[in-house]
């Protein structure tokens, strides 16, 4: 992208009534209405495209953080037109100079799906893109045989012809594109033979993106110009590779930390237990201490997801749910009840406990979840 600062000849930090001067000023010297070499008419588009994207907090801001200041994915389409600036300098209705033949390409958006452990350590993946490229043979100028283009003899280089209209209100002179350069004031009469003039061609190639560890769903990596080449062979667009981020069979994700639900016979519970946990490092044993009541939870300790940017890691929350036993035979049901009764249990009316905490927080979402 260009240097907008050097373009203008402003510093880095100059104020808005600094970089509106010295737009002005070099408006007024390269305007294609004052200055009649084609060179300048290129230079006056490009030191207003400075302008409009030095003079906007919001464009500026982005171009400052190294974006693409019109990048339609960084925020809004706002802001004010070529012709709204030629309308504050110049007065309304008057030329607003010949279309720039070399604009910027588009940007575009392109979706990868990953799994959780490719989100989790990071990844990379080759994407395959139909884009433009820049045509080799004219280097993007659509001219053969290093030709240039040459100044319209209809409109004068003006990009646009003007017409006298009589209407009710008296004789109203219109301005439109010109028709015989389609407004860009100059007229390429030997196109490239490769682009017909377009100045790039379409190409199929593949990108190798890295996909850091820790992004997660809707994260978004911007490679800065490997979009589309733009017409003229203007500068190349972005592309923003999207994540999209499979649901984990049984692990589910909460920002950094994962959480798991694992069911323990009610023996298991009241002694203690040791129990194989399938994680994103593999299996792990986990202990499960005498007395653990259903939705309890044990953490697992650096086992959840990569933070974006760092070394360290999540936590891996492994919700235990003590299952009671359904279908006892005869024999069972005896030997439970002598075990209520060696613990002086009165069988006909156990005590309620108020356990509804276990119903709450974050085990609710996760059962909930789960039974989805
Ligand atoms: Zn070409
Ligand atoms: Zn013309």
């Amino acid at each position: 992208m260009a240097d907008y600062y050097n373009l203008l000849g402003v510093d880095r930090d100059a104020s808005f009534d600094d970089i509106k001067k010295s737009y002005r000023k070099l408006a007024r010297e390269f305007h294609p209405d004052i200055n009649p070499d084609p060179s300048a008419s290129e230079k006056f588009k490009e030191i207003t495209t400075a302008y409009e994207v030095l003079s906007d907090p919001d464009k500026r801001q982005r171009y400052d953080l190294g974006g693409d200041p019109f990048s339609q994915f960084g925020g809004g389409q706002g802001g004010f037109g070529f012709g709204d600036i030629m309308d504050a300098f110049f007065g309304g209705g008057q030329s607003r100079g010949p279309r720039a033949r070399q604009r910027a390409g588009q940007d575009a958006l392109i979706q990868v799906e990953i799994d959780l452990a490719e989100a989790c350590f990071g990844t990379e993946r080759e994407i395959t893109v139909e884009t433009a490229i820049r045509c080799e043979k004219c280097g993007g100028s659509g001219c053969a045989n290093n030709s240039r283009p040459t100044t319209c003899g209809i409109c004068k280089g003006r990009g646009e012809t003007q017409q006298v209209t009589r209407s009710i209100i008296g004789q109203v002179m219109t301005s439109r594109p010109c028709a015989n350069c389609q407004g860009y004031g100059s007229v390429i009469s030997d196109p490239c033979g490769e682009c017909a003039g377009d100045g790039r061609v379409r190409s199929r190639h593949t990108i190798n993106v890295k996909i850091p560890a820790g992004v997660e769903n809707g994260n978004r990596i911007h490679l800065a110009g490997q979009g589309e080449v733009g017409p003229g062979g203007g500068p190349a667009g972005d592309i923003y590779v999207e994540i999209i981020e499979k649901p984990h069979d049984f692990l589910i994700r909460d920002g950094k930390d994962l959480h798991i639900s694992i069911a323990i016979s009610m023996v298991a519970a009241a002694l203690g237990t040791v129990v194989e946990v399938e994680t994103l490092d593999g299996k792990q044993q986990v202990e499960i201490k005498p007395g653990i009541q259903s939705a309890d939870a044990v953490t697992l300790r650096g086992f959840g997801v990569t933070k974006l940017r760092s070394n360290t890691r999540g936590d891996l929350i492994v919700h235990v749910e003590v299952e009671t036993p359904q279908k006892l035979s005869k024999e069972e049901q005896e030997l439970l009840k002598k075990f209520a009764l060696s613990r002086g249990e009165k069988l006909s009316s156990f005590e309620v406990h108020n356990r509804n905490k276990h119903h709450d927080g974050l085990f609710g979402k996760v059962r909930d979840a789960f039974n989805r």
